[in-house]
């Protein structure tokens, strides 16, 4: 049950996510300025969740679904949830999805896999990240690859930071590699052993935190 003081805070986190939400959704900053043809950015999460989820950018096939992650490596994601003791579903049920920009950047020039959004794109959208982590107050983010991770952590390899973790102000930050199938990082067996024991980290926080 939850208390009358409670229900109020959690009602006004509530209100307040969903008119930042909507502010994004309304967002054309980087189309405007030229750097995508056309914005189109999405949204997904409650002010109730504990995990916030912080990828690169949406590829494609989430704008065409209106929902973060809903790729393939959604799929690769939710599965690691899974060995980490949460249930099927947990990603797009209970998880806040949000990334370093919110519009598809599009295609790599060269053809090879997505678009890093650049600098000015993460500043105009660093915002909405900063906003969403103050109005949902997770208590675990889980930074996908290495550009969500070097944005928290500054330059860093991978090798040297999966499989650790940080606590800042009481918010646990885990570094995790990307889970798009461009990542050939976890076909070496080393990295896969790193890559378990951040699992291991997130289903200990699992049962100590009932996430
Ligand atoms: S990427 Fe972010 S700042 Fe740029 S148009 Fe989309 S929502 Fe706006």
């Amino acid at each position: 049950m939850v208390a009358n003081g409670e229900q109020g805070t959690n009602d006004r986190a509530a209100n307040e996510l969903s008119i930042l939400q909507q502010q994004i959704r309304q967002c054309r900053l980087c189309q405007q300025q030229g750097y995508i043809p056309v914005a189109h950015p999405i949204v997904s999460g409650r002010s109730t969740d504990r995990i916030l989820v912080i990828g690169q950018a949406p590829g494609h096939r989430s704008i065409e679904k209106d929902q973060p992650f809903s790729g393939p490596g959604g799929m690769v994601l939710q599965h690691w949830l899974e060995a980490a003791g949460f249930p099927p579903g947990y990603l797009h049920e209970h998880t806040y999805l949000s990334s370093l920009t919110r519009c598809d950047p599009g295609k790599h020039p060269n053809g090879n896999g997505d678009r890093k959004p650049g600098k000015p794109e993460l500043l105009l959208c660093r915002p909405y990240l900063e906003a969403e982590l103050r109005i949902v107050q997770p208590k675990v983010v889980l930074l996908l690859g290495t550009m969500a991770i070097e944005t928290f952590f500054g330059p860093v390899k991978l090798a040297q930071i999966i499989g650790k973790y940080q606590e800042r102000d009481g918010l646990l930050l885990l570094p995790l590699p990307h889970p798009s199938g461009v990542s050939r990082w976890l076909n070496d067996p080393e990295h896969k052993e790193l890559h378990q024991q951040a699992l291991m980290i997130l289903a200990r926080w699992r049962s100590l935190y009932s996430l």
